[in-house]
């Protein structure tokens, strides 16, 4: 089968490796869509670990090709993975931490991913999609199950005031998902005009150009705050846009040395909640049950279409402006 190896830092490329076979309790599953994250340009430039060589993608699904004897799934299921494989017996685990779990291994980043033609996938990480679900929409399942943990852990109440700094897929999922969850107002900040169009369609009330606008000046009093860009500059601001007592909960990812300057008095007499998000324990399912409602507007954060070939160059290069999500189709 065909599929996109990275060997080594900065090398990567379509090679011709086997074809996986079903084993006990695991399923070979055809892959339909992949989504390509800034996670696996960071694997790619050597910025996020990851083991080599490897097969990368992580956020795919597509229809069950080969099982094992007495599988649970049949040949044809539409399927999701979720790539986050762990233990399930250690104390994080049977705490449901179980994005702590020390055994913790992710398909496309330390073992064979979705950027193939076909991927050995765990039975237990594998989860039905309704069968007439756009394949496209499998791509989004892993990043919205990471923001469906994310809105998790900010306890939003309806009618509540919602910021969410960055545009990526990540900010404009969660701007779908505090919509639905009853947010009076949602005020999305972003630099790329595009984005900010797309936001105000799906459900942002209001968007902000943090380069021609003052964030602190214009945002007062937010309820949470998502920071969902990974950068100094948001994450400062979101404690001086969220109000007394309320939530920052902090999506995005920096490089691992970055480091902010923050005022621990403020903490404390703002009662601040500075909450990190990682992964997406136990929110793959909920994920898949609400890509399957239609929901959601997931065609419009689809940026391009590429097959195996395509691949490289996407890794290669910057995403393009105005460009908000690439999937692989094998
Ligand atoms: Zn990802
Ligand atoms: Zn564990």
């Amino acid at each position: 089968m065909k599929a996109v190896v990275l060997t080594a830092v900065n090398e990567i490329g379509v090679a011709e490796v086997e074809k996986p076979k079903a084993t006990a309790g695991k399923s070979v599953v055809k892959i339909l869509a992949c989504g390509i994250c800034g996670t696996d340009r960071h694997i790619y430039h050597g910025e996020y670990p990851g083991d080599k060589p490897v097969i990368l993608g992580h956020e795919f699904g597509g229809v069950i090709e080969e099982v094992a004897p007495g599988s649970k799934f049949k040949v044809g299921d539409l399927v999701s993975v979720d790539p986050n494989i762990v233990c399930g017996t250690c104390v994080d685990c049977l705490a449901l931490r179980t994005a702590f779990c020390p055994s913790l291994t992710a398909l496309g980043v330390n073992i064979n991913g979705g950027i193939a033609e076909y991927v050995l996938t765990p039975d237990t990480q594998i989860y039905l999609v309704r069968p007439d679900l756009n394949p496209l929409y499998l791509a989004f399942i892993e990043p919205l199950a990471c923001s469906i943990r994310g809105l998790d852990l900010a306890d939003l109440k309806g009618g509540e005031k919602v910021a969410v700094l960055g545009g990526g897929v990540m900010g404009l999922l969660v701007v779908q998902l505090a919509k639905l969850a009853g947010a009076s107002e949602i005020v999305l900040v972003t630099r790329q005009k595009y984005r900010r169009e797309v936001a105000l369609k799906i459900g942002a009330t209001r968007t902000i150009d943090p380069i021609n606008e003052s964030v602190t000046d214009l945002i007062k009093g937010m309820d949470v705050t998502f920071e969902c860009a990974g950068a100094v500059e948001t994450f400062e601001q979101s404690q001086q846009i969220t109000r007394r007592g309320g939530a920052i909960i902090v999506l995005g990812l920096t490089a691992s040395d970055t480091k902010v300057s923050i005022k621990p008095f403020d903490i404390v007499v703002n009662e601040h909640r500075i909450q990190g998000s990682y992964l997406n324990p136990l929110t793959q399912a909920r994920s898949a049950e609400l890509v399957g409602s239609g929901k959601l507007n997931l065609d419009i954060l689809i940026s391009k279409v590429v097959d195996l070939d395509g691949v490289k160059a996407i890794l290669d290069a910057p995403p393009a402006e105005g460009d908000i999500k690439y999937i692989v189709r094998p």
